[in-house]
C-alpha cells in the first residue's frame, strides 16, 4: 500500500493565483470586449538583450561540434560562471565570497524549497507576513508545521507582521527560532531593508545560533546606494546567512532558468549531540545528488550578463521597469492612494482605498477598471487591506492602466 505524504494535505490548494485565474476567466467571459490588463503575476515581459541572446546562440553552435560539444557539467555550475559571479556580485561590493560557494542552479524557488533538505525536522521557522508562499508551502510539505487556518497560517510557523505600522520592518522575534527567510528587495511589499536593519538580523541570528535563509532575487532593482544588495555586505553575514540569487528578475530569465545559491564555508549548524557540520558540505553533496547542473548554453547565457555589452543591456531594462513602477505610484498617488515599495523593486504594494479588503478592492479594479492586481491578503493575514500591483508589463499598458485608474478613483 502506497502512502501519500498527509503533510501535503494540509496545504491550503495553492489558493491565490488560481482564483485570481478564475476570477478573471469568468469576468472575461461576461465582458467578452473589455481589455483586460495584468498586473497580477511576477514574471517578466522584455526579451533577453542582444548580448545574452548572442552568448546563447554561440554556445549552441558550440554543441553542434564535435571538438567543442559538452556533456555533462559540473553539479555546482562552469567555473566561467562561478566566478563571474563571485567577481561582479560579492568582489565588486567588497564581500567575502569565493566562486566554489556558489552553487548554480536552475532557479531560486527551487532551490528555497530544496534547501530544507539539509535542515533537521525540528528547527522553528520564522517567516515575514506578507511572504513569498514558496517559503511557507515547502516548509508545510516537509512536516514542518500544524494544520493552516482560514487566514493561512500554519500552526508551528512563527510569523513576523510586516505593515506600514512597523514601516514594514518585522520586530525580531520574542520566541526561539531556528531559521528566518528574509526576502529583500521584498516580494510582495516591494520595500527594503537598510543595512542597519540587516546587521540587527546577523547579530540576532548569531546571537540565537539561527540562520537566515536571505533571498535577494530583486537586488538587481535597488537604486538608493545605502541599501545592501547582499546579506555578506553586513560584517558577520558570512557566519549566519545562506543567500539566494536568480537570473529571472535580474535579467529576463524566466523562461531561461538559471539561478545560483551561496553557502560559505563559515556556515556551520549542529547534530544532536552538539557536533558543529558546515552546511556546504552538506549542500555539495545534496546538489550533487539530486541535481545534474544547469545546460551549458544557459550558463553561456548567464556569464554574459556580466559582460561589457550585457551589463549596460540588463541595466536598461531594469530602467525600464523602475519607470513603470514610478508611472503606478505616480498615478496612484494622485488619486489619493497610499503605496510603498516601487522604488528599489518592480513592485508597488498600496493601502486599499476606503479601508476595502483586498479581495473586494480586487473586484473593483477588475469589474470597473478591468484591471487585475494582487490581492495583498493572498500573501499572508498582515496583508489584508494591501495589494500588490506588479511593474513588468509594456509601457503602453502601463500607461493606460493608469488611466483607468485615475478614472476609476480620480
Ligand atoms: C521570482 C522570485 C524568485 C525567482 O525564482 P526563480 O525560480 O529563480 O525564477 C525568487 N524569490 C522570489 C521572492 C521571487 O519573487
Amino acid at each position: 500500500m502506497a502512502r501519500v505524504n498527509e503533510h501535503y494535505l494540509k496545504l491550503k490548494a495553492g489558493y491565490l493565483f488560481p482564483e485570481i485565474g478564475r476570477r478573471v476567466t469568468a469576468f472575461c467571459k461576461a465582458n467578452p470586449d473589455a481589455k483586460v490588463i495584468r498586473l497580477g503575476i511576477g514574471d517578466v515581459t522584455e526579451p533577453l538583450p542582444p548580448a545574452i541572446i548572442e552568448a546563447m546562440h554561440k554556445a549552441t553552435d558550440e554543441m553542434a561540434d564535435r571538438s567543442s560539444f559538452r556533456g555533462y557539467g559540473p553539479e555546482q555550475g562552469y567555473d566561467f560562471l562561478r566566478n563571474a559571479i563571485a567577481d561582479n556580485d560579492y568582489k565588486a561590493r567588497g564581500c567575502d565570497v569565493s566562486a566554489d560557494e556558489i552553487f548554480v542552479s536552475d532557479g531560486s524557488k527551487c532551490d528555497s524549497g530544496n534547501i530544507l533538505d539539509i535542515f533537521g525536522i525540528d528547527n522553528v521557522i520564522a517567516v515575514t507576513d506578507p511572504v513569498y508562499p514558496v517559503y511557507v508551502d515547502t516548509n508545510v510539505m516537509s512536516g514542518r508545521t500544524g494544520a493552516g487556518d482560514n487566514a493561512g497560517r500554519y500552526g508551528g510557523i512563527v510569523y513576523m507582521p510586516a505593515t506600514a505600522e512597523n514601516n514594514f520592518t518585522p520586530e525580531l522575534p520574542t520566541q526561539h527560532v531556528d531559521l528566518i527567510y528574509l526576502c529583500y528587495p521584498n516580494n510582495p511589499t516591494g520595500t527594503v531593508a537598510t543595512k542597519e536593519t540587516l546587521k540587527k538580523w546577523v547579530d540576532f541570528a548569531k546571537a540565537n545560533d539561527a540562520i537566515i535563509l536571505y533571498d535577494a532575487a530583486y537586488e538587481a532593482f535597488i537604486t538608493d546606494p545605502s541599501i545592501p544588495h547582499s546579506i555578506y555586505e553586513i560584517e558577520g553575514g558570512r557566519d549566519v546567512a545562506i543567500e539566494f540569487r536568480s537570473f529571472s528578475k535580474t535579467a529576463g530569465f524566466t523562461g531561461t532558468r538559471c539561478a545560483f545559491t551561496v553557502i560559505p564555508k563559515t556556515l556551520t549548524g549542529t547534530t544532536p549531540t552538539g557536533e558543529r557540520i558546515d552546511f556546504h558540505r552538506l549542500w555539495n553533496r545534496r546538489h550533487c545528488t539530486k541535481f545534474n547542473g544547469v545546460s551549458y548554453p544557459i550558463q553561456r547565457a548567464a556569464e554574459a550578463v556580466y559582460s561589457e555589452a550585457g551589463k549596460p543591456q540588463v541595466a536598461a531594462i531594469i530602467k525600464f521597469y523602475l519607470e513603470n513602477a514610478r508611472l503606478l505610484r505616480e498615478g496612484l498617488a494622485k488619486v489619493g492612494i497610499t503605496t510603498y515599495g516601487g522604488v528599489n523593486a518592480p513592485y508597488v504594494w498600496l493601502k486599499t482605498p476606503n479601508n476595502a479588503t483586498s479581495w473586494d478592492f480586487f473586484d473593483l479594479l477588475l469589474s470597473k477598471a478591468n484591471l487585475v492586481g494582487t490581492p495583498g491578503s493572498g500573501f499572508g493575514a498582515a496583508g489584508e487591506r494591501y495589494f500588490r500591483l506588479s511593474a513588468f508589463n509594456s509601457r503602453a499598458n502601463i500607461e493606460e492602466a493608469v488611466n483607468r485608474i485615475g478614472k476609476l478613483l480620480g
